[in-house]
């Protein structure tokens, strides 16, 4: 079976590395690259302080947390190294501290579904002497960070599959296969993320998918231990997520009239910048920073989806995965490896329907 891969973001790449522990089945990953969301992610997984009432995203995102186990142990198994994922914990912070109490309780009735959250506690701020700006935090040890960039070349070099650069077209050929780039294949899988209305607006379908904006800046410190410090969540739009090595990101914006537009905007990164000198003051001394800006897909409901697409027989396709994608994107590329081989995943696609967002037009 010869199957395509379009987009080697962390939905495509998954499904690339997952593939590959398949029998008789032949695979071509392309990717243009330019604004991948994965590349730009803040790399924050901790869904389980929620509110969102959508219990199919819940089930997908908690779900998609867990799911980092079992990748990190597949991927060390096959030799590789696992440190793009790191346990290193979450600090929420809330403007008026006492609604911690409340986002406790609300975690809390998640713990036993989701054991992986691990130690659930309301800490003093004395215990995190590297921020300051609050007097205490919500504290669950199980929340991760994860680079996006690292984890997506690592699935991709597993998977032992050449990646060919450049942006493709998909033209359905009478016989039921698919051309891509002067090839033919039975299956193919569009992993586009806010791309794919570019991919099936030329077959006549009208899909619901916008692009938003992310940027983020990394700050590099040198001699400081970052690597043992826990996320650090205050409400809003601001993240603070230091990595090992002495690199702290600051992010990330949510821009949504800005199209595809990649061009770095230094006002909208000072404003985060200043509200995390708040938390993390060593912001204000000398620094080396760059900053990252990728294109996140999102839909009219802010749902993702993914399953086949209705009359394009075995094309299987995810998108929409929004502020939540690096959380959610690997367990969703395993499930589309499950469509195609035809079998069930652990998510149920009609949860996620695909034909909410992708219709042919008459
Ligand atoms: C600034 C920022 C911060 C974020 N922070 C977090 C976070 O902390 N936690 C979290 O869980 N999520 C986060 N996200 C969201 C997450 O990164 C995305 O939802 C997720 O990476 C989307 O993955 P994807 O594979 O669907 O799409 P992408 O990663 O965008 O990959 C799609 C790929 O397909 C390629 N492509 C599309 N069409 C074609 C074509 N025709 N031919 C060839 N290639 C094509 C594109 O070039 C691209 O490389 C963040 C996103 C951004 C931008």
């Amino acid at each position: 079976m010869k199957i395509a891969i379009v987009g080697a973001g962390i939905v495509g790449s998954t499904a690339a590395y997952y593939l590959s522990k398949e029998k008789e089945v032949e695979v071509t990953v392309f990717d243009h690259g330019l604004g991948q969301a994965t590349k730009a992610a803040a790399g924050i997984i901790s869904p389980w302080f929620s509110k969102r009432r959508n219990k199919a995203w819940y089930r997908m995102a908690r779900l998609g947390a867990d799911f980092y186990q079992e990748l990190v142990s597949d991927l060390g198994n096959d030799g590789y190294d696992k440190s793009f994922y790191d346990q290193s914990g979450v600090a929420l912070l809330k403007k008026d501290d006492s609604k911690l109490d409340g986002l406790y309780e609300h975690a809390e009735t998640r713990l036993e579904e989701s054991p992986i959250i691990g130690e659930l506690s309301i800490k003093n701020a004395s215990t995190l002497p590297e921020f300051t700006g609050f007097n205490r935090y919500l504290y669950a040890s199980g929340g991760a960070r994860v680079e996006g960039a690292e984890l997506t070349a690592t699935l991709i070099k597993a998977s032992g599959f050449e990646k060919l650069e450049g942006q493709v077209t998909l033209s359905p050929l009478d016989d039921g296969t698919y051309e891509i780039d002067g090839q033919t294949f039975d299956k193919v899988i569009l992993a586009c993320g806010a791309w794919l209305g570019q991919t099936l607006e030329p077959l006549g379908f009208e899909v619901d998918v916008r692009p938003q904006k992310g940027q983020l800046r990394d700050y590099f410190f040198e001699g400081m231990d970052t690597g043992k410090l826990p996320v650090l969540m205050p409400e809003g739009e601001l993240d603070v997520i230091p990595f090992a090595g002495g690199k702290i990101s600051v992010g990330a914006s949510h821009e949504n009239d800005q199209g595809f537009d990649l061009t770095v905007d230094e006002a909208v990164l000072e404003v985060l910048e200043e509200e995390a000198k708040t938390y993390f003051p060593d912001l204000s001394t000398d620094k080396s920073f760059s900053e990252r800006v990728g294109t996140r897909a999102y839909t009219s409901d802010f749902s993702p989806f993914f399953g086949e697409v209705p009359e394009l027989k075995n094309v299987f396709v995810a998108s929409g995965l929004g502020s939540s994608g690096l959380t959610t994107g690997p367990l969703i590329g395993k499930n589309l490896v499950d469509l195609v081989m035809n079998r069930p995943g652990n998510l149920d696609s009609t949860d996620y329907p695909v034909a909410n967002y992708i219709k042919k037009q008459d």
